[in-house]
This record gives structure tokens, sequence and C-alpha cells, in this order.
């Protein structure tokens, strides 16, 4: 018998996350009380239950654009250093009890700056609050006597906005922060109208400065969008990527054959960074039951489960871990394997990925997937 899998369980079990948005992730009490603090006059309601609610409705419409409105209201109230600090370390307080042990966070700084903030202050805030953040969960879970207690580290993705001109100069901060907390660059937003192509200088300079960087494609846009990212830009990463099953066909005896896109990506194994409620409430899957993960698991693409915006979607890495195994019956030995590849895709020096490999994540996983030796 395997342990449990409720929702206890896998809380306590260590995941990585790769994609998740500061500004999809604020707590909704927080976007009320900041937006009282800097006077920012739009939301919907103050009150915190009925705000979380509108989040989730609004993000729910099954549009790109429609969901990405609501950021509106929490970039609008992420205008001061101190609203920044505060978000980045509710953020790392929240990823480290959901237990997470390593996260890529991204943001973008040009989205901060309405109030008067230089890029750099904007970077320096967040990092500022992610160090507070975990050290206060690391202090936390000391004095609650360890327990599962784990630490958490994070890695910073700087992201530039596809339908704005400043890629070139996040590109210039993520390599200039890279020593300091930053492991990436992204670009985000609306992808119809606004191809990667656009940005090539960007993915270009990351390249020649040996960085590493990650592309939202293949979520509203299709194969074209995934192509351009991975052969004109150089992406290590593709965000989402769930559109590279327009590239496979499935017999009706299950025979799957992969097209010569779809196998580039499986063969040299292109993390996709997968957010199956995010996935759904875009309409870029029809139900996660339905979501391509379940295929691309099975035909052994770098598939990994990612959260991407914890308010909007109201979901947590435990949360998406448990809808997969309830829609695609995954047991102990599937979520450990969505961890182990994300870990390995992780924008971190190799030797550090192999230590949360080794050390942290399969002790842990090693002890809840029965041992032949225990069966009996
Ligand atoms: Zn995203």
């Amino acid at each position: 018998m395997q342990h449990a899998l409720d929702e206890v369980s896998i809380r306590r079990v260590p995941k990585v996350l790769l994609h998740d948005h500061l500004d999809g992730g604020v707590r909704p009490a927080t976007v009320a009380d900041l937006a009282a603090q800097v006077g920012y006059p739009d939301l919907p309601t103050s009150d915190p239950a009925e705000l979380a609610a509108w989040f989730r409705d609004a993000a729910g419409s099954g549009s790109l654009e429609r969901y990405l409105e609501t950021f509106v209201h929490t970039v609008g109230v992420m205008q001061t250093r101190q609203a920044l600090k505060r978000v980045a370390g509710e953020c790392a307080v929240d990823l480290t009890r959901d237990g997470v042990v390593y996260a890529e966070v991204r943001f973008a700084p040009e989205l901060h700056v309405d109030r008067g903030l230089e890029l750099t202050d904007v970077v320096e805030a967040v990092l500022a609050g992610f160090a507070a953040g975990a050290a206060e969960a690391a202090t936390a879970a000391d004095t609650s006597g360890g327990g599962d207690g784990h630490r958490i580290r994070i890695g910073v993705l700087l992201t530039a906005m596809r339908h704005a001109a400043r890629s070139r100069e996040i590109a210039e901060l993520a390599i200039t922060y890279r020593d300091r907390g930053v492991v990436g660059f992204d670009i985000a937003g609306a992808e119809a109208g606004f191809p990667p192509t656009r940005h090539l200088d960007a993915f270009e300079y990351m390249r020649r400065e040996n960085g590493h960087f990650t592309i939202h494609a293949g979520e509203a846009f299709g194969l074209p969008s995934i192509w351009e990212a991975l052969q004109w830009c150089g992406a290590d990463r593709l965000g989402h990527g769930v559109r590279i099953v327009d590239d496979i066909t499935v017999d009706d005896d299950g025979t799957a054959t992969l097209g010569r896109l779809a196998a580039y990506v499986r063969d040299k194994r292109i993390p996709l960074e997968m957010c199956p409620s995010s996935n759904v409430q875009t309409g870029a899957a029809a139900s996660i039951a339905e979501h391509p993960m379940g295929l691309l698991r099975r035909l052994g693409f770098r598939v990994t489960v990612n959260t991407d915006n914890r308010l909007m979607s109201d979901c947590s890495m435990t949360s998406e871990m448990l809808a997969l195994v309830d829609a695609f019956g995954y047991d102990w030995q599937d979520l450990q394997w969505l961890t182990v590849n994300a870990m390995k895709s992780a924008f971190l020096p190799f030797d550090e990925r192999l230590r949360l490999i080794n050390d942290v994540i399969k002790p842990a996983y090693a002890a809840l997937i029965e041992s032949p030796a225990s069966s009996g």
C-alpha cells in the first residue's frame, strides 16, 4: 500500500514550481489593504472574500484577454516599495506553507513604475521581500519543531510585456541582477498578434550573455508561436506549450504520431510549464480531465505542473496536484516524476538542482512509495 494521496499528504511533500506570477498570487486581503493604503479607487469590492470570488469569476470567463484584465487591480496596488516587498514576502510564506521547496516567481518590473519607482527599485523591493519571507517561513518551521517545515529557495524571473517595447531593457536588468537572485527572463501578455520574434533582440542578448529564458507560447496561439519561441528565439522552456498537441495525431487504437515540432520538443527534453487550472480558465484546455498533460505525460514529454496565478485560479501546487490525481489517477510516482522534471528544468546551477533532487525530493517521496521489501 502506498501512503494515502490526499490534500494533507500532498501539501507536506516537497514540490517545485517554475511558473508563478507575483501579481497573480496576491492574497485577497492584501489587495484590499494595499488599495486602502495607497488610495487605489477601482477595486470592485473591498471585502476580501468577495474580492477572492470576483477574481476567480472574472478570470474564469474563458478568454485570455479578460483573464489579463484582472491584473489591472493587483498591479494597480503594487506601485510602492513597501507594497512590492509585502506581496513578495507573503508569496514566499504562502509557497513554503504549500510545501514548495523551490520556486521561480516572475513579474514584469515595467508594470510597477506608475508612481515613480525606477525599474531597479522594483526589482530590489521584490528581492528584499522574498528574502524576508523565506527567512520568516524558515523561522516558523524551526519554532514549530521542524516537522515537515521545508525551507524554500526562490529564483526570480523578470518578465517583459509582449505588447510593449521594453524587452531588451528588461533582459539587461535580468543580467544585471543575475548574481542577486534573478535566474532568468520571460515574455508574457496577450499572445495573438504579438509573436515572440518581436522581441528577438532581447533573446539574442540573453543568449550572448549566457542567460536563461522561458517564453509564454502555445497557450492562446498555436504551433507557429511555439516554433518561433524555440527555433528563432532559442527559449530554454515553454510557458504552457499546451498547443503542442496540435502537432500530435492519435489513432483510434491510441497510437500517437508526432509531427516534427512535437518530436523536437519531446526529444530535446524542452520543459513544458503547464498550469492546469489556468489553462482551463483561459480556454486552452476544456477541462482538467481533457488537459493535454495526460497525453503528453504518457508520451514522455518533459511535463511540469504549475500554478500560474494562485489568486485568479484560486489554486496552489497542492490543489493542482490533487486535481491531477483526481483527473488522471496519478500516484506518488507520477507526482515525483513531475517534481523531478521541474527541478531538472530549473534555472539553477546543475549541482544545486541535483542536491535538491537527491537530498530533499527523492527521500520524501521514497517514504511515501512502498518499497518492495516492506510489501510483506
Ligand atoms: Zn503565465
